[in-house]
């Protein structure tokens, strides 16, 4: 550019130094890609580089000492403001226009002249277009990728740790109920966390800070404006770190899985219906199987429990070896006791004889059943014979004890007959199961019968 010395220096009008660093500026200004400008405080172009006045559509010689109102209107606000900016010591804004469809950034910087005083502003136009366009296209990369991640169900954040903020892409924020756009403390992050998941919440975040775990992983729940809660499944990573090696900055994604929650809860309910309703079926069953063993008259087991029993307790008896006793019992002329008192007296008396029989035997290691009719049996296992003898004679006593009028027997009373038959080392061999056993006590009850009712008779003691 021709540098013309009777133009006027803005630097120093006293001496020649003014218009040398004029020339200075210029020839600088000549050298670089940037389109430059120089304005005195008065608004006029004192000198401008060949960049700009090609850019501008302006002659370098016409737009000297001219006021950039005249020469660019269109950037004269732009620049004035600049000016009183500079003039007032303030930062001096940067500015952005658009020539030609392309943008530049309009930068400027104050000169002062020797004395130190403001003399003007040095304006550079450089041309942005390019990092424009590839900052527009690294924010389309960065909504395009947000958005697949969104329609995924996916939503981003983003943690800077050591500026406790946080950053959510909009959709994750306009679940939450926040602003799309603002970015808040990492504190609130953590706060809009259900107070149940927020131990364990940020256990898992602080394992991911301190190496613990190599990524964040947390399933909680957070609030939504309707007042409801969304599940969220959470993972990350720290992505960044510092020099000193400490977390910068955890780059997370969260996805809803309220709808798995809700499958998974009820899926659960499912299962626990299914376990009560199981449980209540087998106290049905084993009520029922309760009830198919018991006797509903005198709530003794009756004859299938009782062979059940026998059966188990012979096995037993052979195996270790010890004794086992049968004891059948009769009352005595039932038959005519129901024909004179009648049907429900004889179940009365059934009754009360089972009770007296029952308490002796709960007195043993025994148990009664209700073998049929008038008949019951006991089983003693392990009892040696003066001991079953005992109880033989106790459960007699205790009917004849109970008083109970037979006016069509011959002794008045309600009686008993009983017949013993007991398993031991003796006979062990020629007693080859429990239905032998049982034959054997029957035949001692029909010994009792024989001889008169109301008595005891032993298998064995007899036979012999
Ligand atoms: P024995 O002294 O020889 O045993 O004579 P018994 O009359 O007791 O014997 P029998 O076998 O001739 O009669 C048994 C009676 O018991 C017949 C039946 O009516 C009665 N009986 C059986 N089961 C019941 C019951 O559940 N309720 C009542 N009331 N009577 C019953
Ligand atoms: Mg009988
Ligand atoms: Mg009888």
């Amino acid at each position: 550019m021709p540098i013309s010395k009777s133009r006027k220096s803005p630097f120093n009008t006293s001496n020649e130094r003014g218009g040398d660093r004029l020339l200075q500026i210029e020839a600088v200004y000549d050298r670089v890609p940037v389109g430059l400008c120089y304005l005195n405080q008065d608004s006029l172009i004192v000198t401008i580089n060949d960049q700009l006045s090609r850019l501008l559509g302006v002659e370098s010689e016409r737009a000297v000492g001219r006021n950039i109102e005249d020469i660019i209107p269109q950037h004269a606000p732009l620049l004035c403001r600049a000016l009183s900016a500079a003039r007032n010591g303030e930062i001096i804004p940067d500015g952005e226009v658009e020539i030609a469809e392309e943008c530049f950034m309009v930068s400027a910087a104050a000169v002062m002249n020797d004395l130190g005083q403001f003399a003007g502003i040095s304006v550079a136009y450089t041309n942005i277009t390019e990092l424009r366009r590839a900052t527009r296209k690294l924010q389309e990369t960065e909504q395009r990728t947000a958005y697949a991640l969104e329609s995924a169900g996916q939503w981003i954040w983003d943690l800077n740790i050591p500026a406790n903020q946080v950053w959510r892409s909009p959709q994750y924020r306009v679940l939450l109920g926040l602003d799309p756009n603002a970015v808040e403390k990492s504190s609130v992050a953590w706060d809009i966390l259900h107070p149940d998941d927020r131990a364990h919440t940020l256990q898992a975040f602080d394992d991911a800070l301190s190496g613990k775990n190599p990524f964040f992983e947390a399933i909680y729940r957070v609030k939504r404006p309707d007042g409801g809660d969304t599940w969220i499944l959470s993972r990350g990573k720290i992505v960044e770190y510092g020099p000193d090696g400490a977390p910068v900055r955890l780059l997370a994604t969260s996805v809803d899985i309220s709808m798995q929650k809700r499958i998974e809860e009820q899926l659960s309910s499912t299962v626990e219906l299914r376990m009560k309703l199981e449980e209540k079926l087998l106290t049905a069953n084993r009520k029922l199987k309760n009830l198919s063993e018991r006797d509903h008259l005198t709530n003794l087991p009756n004859r299938r429990k009782f062979s059940h029993l026998l059966r188990q307790a012979f096995g037993q008896a052979h195996e270790v070896h010890k004794s086992l006793a049968v004891v059948m019992v009769d009352i005595d002329h039932f038959k005519t006791y129901n024909d004179f008192y009648g049907h429900l007296a004889g179940d009365n008396c059934l009754v009360q004889v089972s009770r007296a029989l029952n308490k002796v035997i709960k007195q043993t290691d025994g148990s009664l059943a209700r073998f049929g009719g008038e008949e019951f049996a006991a089983l003693l296992s392990g009892a040696a014979k003066h001991e079953v003898m005992k109880a033989a004679d106790q459960m007699l006593s205790s009917v004849a004890a109970m008083n109970l009028k037979h006016e069509a027997s011959p002794s008045g009373l309600v009686s008993v007959s009983i017949g013993i038959a007991i398993l031991d080392e003796d006979n062990r061999l020629s007693i080859a199961g429990p239905d032998d056993l049982l034959n054997l006590a029957d035949t001692a009850l029909y010994e009792s019968k024989r001889n008169g009712r109301a008595r005891i008779s032993l298998w064995g003691s007899f036979t012999k």
